[in-house]
């Protein structure tokens, strides 16, 4: 079974209609396999829609389609494309110009079988046909900038969800926009249950499964906050004889706040990161001039101390003192990630404090330091950062939600900001007799065995142009046109100088495809499509 196959057998029907939908693309995909990505495939083809919501589920990112008339959602189709996921995600950037989109899941929403009428796409008329059409629930917050797709929508808007019947003329749709809605609110209340539904089996497992570590027999602020410190950035096993060093010979907040420069940074020699002792030595010194030499007891002061961040000042209001303050670092934002297969970037300082929000909400009033241990330990040797979790292990199998959907290899998602690679890339338009230069891709890598207007790489002249298609033994007569465009793949974006020219010859290195066969029989990707527009 390909994987296209595994993932659409793998939805699971909510109603009749779905099972019957799901069966029938099943047996289509039996009879066509991946064919039925493609716009030619004569039992209609697959499509890829994305029910976007606000993060607080109230409002839906709708546009208005010039093809169908109505309000609607976004999608488009596969094009060759199985990362079926992928696909709603790209068309719902383009169709609404919103870069922050996530998926609520992984897992598809919905599958319908949509009768397309008969209508016309760029002037070309377009046969009535059938989409098997894929759903997935998308998020998207509200406070970025919408932009109409020209040839496709217009009124890029963010409707309330009790607004939709206003503005959408399909009365086809709104059941099936009714029901992403509830099945998304559905799902995202399981989510928002899971914070709270974790604490009672993390208490129970804690006690007799946690690693018997030096600075987890005590709960001295001062020993504490030392062994936090110095794990950062270090592992348990190489802090141990450090952490007994360091108390030996410094053992209360006095003597650190006294020790000579030259001392101290020989009882940190090896463990890196300077700055580290030197703030812990400045903040030594803040509690015994500002703090009378005891350490402070709320979170507020400890935060104000240098070198605590909000983790530290969590970790040991929590561990010390029972405060209901999540110590939240990498282990727990994996975990949670997990537990609650949230797709949104765990190193996005506002994915992080929601997260710490989520879990400060349902922290208790009991056993705050337990849960605190608790959840960074399973997350060190359950959870864990490299290679697979040890979900047969974990008191958190039964709740969690990536296990379940088989998603625990793709969290949690760390997007670096700004690793996308930029791609300058000169388009040709060859036009000869009405007809336009088309060929196939290559058949391993990015838009593999997709059509595409012929290109290079870089930013060509309009004197390397004419050379460019001279090349290609097109005799170009005349550069008519150059328009710039932009696509954004997953790691890479081209930024487009796309040129019309028009040329002598048609060389059979290339099919040349008429503006019919190209809307019909040909179809290109939407990347080398908008240089058409
Ligand atoms: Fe992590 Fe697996 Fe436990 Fe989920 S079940 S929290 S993925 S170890």
């Amino acid at each position: 079974m390909s994987r296209l196959a595994e993932e659409i057998a793998s939805f699971e029907p909510y109603t009749e209609t779905e099972a019957a939908a799901k069966a029938e693309l099943l047996r289509q995909l039996g009879t066509y396999g991946d064919t039925l990505l493609e716009r030619d495939c004569p039992a209609g083809h697959i499509t890829c829609s994305g029910f976007i919501l606000s993060p607080d589920l109230t409002q839906t990112l709708m546009a208005y389609h010039l093809i169908y008339q109505s309000v609607g959602w976004t999608g488009g189709h596969a094009d060759g494309d199985p990362d079926l996921l992928g696909v709603a995600i790209r068309e719902a950037r383009e169709e609404t110009s919103v870069t922050r989109i996530y998926p609520l899941t992984r897992r598809i929403l919905s599958i319908d079988i949509l009768p397309v009428p008969p209508h016309e796409k760029h002037g070309v008329p377009v046969a009535a046909h059938q989409h098997f059409n894929v759903t997935y629930g998308l998020i998207a917050p509200t406070d970025q900038a919408v932009a109409d797709k020209p040839d496709e929508n217009r009124s890029v808007r963010w409707l309330y969800t009790d607004e939709i019947g206003e503005y959408c003329t399909e009365p086809q749709m709104m059941p099936i926009y009714e029901k992403l809605i509830a099945r998304m609110r559905a799902l995202s209340m399981r989510k928002a249950a899971l914070p709270g539904e974790l604490i009672a089996p993390m208490l129970a497992w804690y006690p007799a499964h946690h690693r018997d570590l030096p600075w987890r027999r005590t709960r001295e602020p001062y020993h504490v906050w030392l062994s936090e410190i110095m794990l950062q950035q270090t592992r348990v096993e190489a802090v141990k004889g450090y952490y007994a060093r360091f108390l030996e010979s410094l053992p209360d907040i006095a003597a650190l706040a006294e020790c000579p420069e030259d001392k101290l940074l020989k009882l940190w020699e090896g463990l890196g990161y300077y700055n580290r002792v030197r703030n812990l030595q400045k903040a030594a010194q803040c509690i015994m001039h500002e703090h009378g030499g005891v350490f402070p007891t709320d979170y507020a002061a400890i935060r104000a101390l240098p070198g605590i961040g909000d983790y530290t000042a969590g970790a040991v209001c929590s561990i010390c003192y029972d405060l209901p303050t999540p110590a939240v670092d990498g282990n727990v934002l994996r975990v949670m990630a997990r537990l609650q297969e949230d797709f949104r970037n765990v190193l996005d300082s506002k994915i992080k404090a929601d997260m710490t929000a989520q879990l400060a909400a349902v922290y208790p009033s009991e056993n705050a330091g337990m849960l605190t241990q608790s959840l960074i330990e399973i997350g060190a040797v359950v959870c864990v950062p490299n290679g697979a979790p040890h979900c047969g292990e974990c008191p958190l199998q039964t709740l969690c939600m990536a296990y379940r959907h088989g998603s625990t290899g793709m969290l949690p998602v760390r997007e670096k900001k700004n690793d996308r690679r930029i791609e300058q890339r000169t388009v040709f338009v060859m036009m000869c007799e009405g007809k336009i230069a088309i060929r196939k891709r290559p058949s391993q890598g990015l838009l593999a065995s997709l059509w595409e207007l012929p290109n290079v790489e870089g930013s060509l002249s309009p004197e390397d142009m004419i050379a460019q298609c001279s090349q290609w033994q097109a005799s170009p007569r005349e550069l008519t046109k150059i328009v710039e465009r932009k696509h954004i793949f997953t790691h890479i974006t081209w930024e487009m100088q796309g040129v019309f020219i028009e040329c002598r010859e048609m060389p059979d290195a290339f099919l040349w495809a008429s503006p019919e066969e190209l809307a019909e029989t040909y179809s290109l990707p939407t990347a080398f499509r908008c240089i058409l527009t």
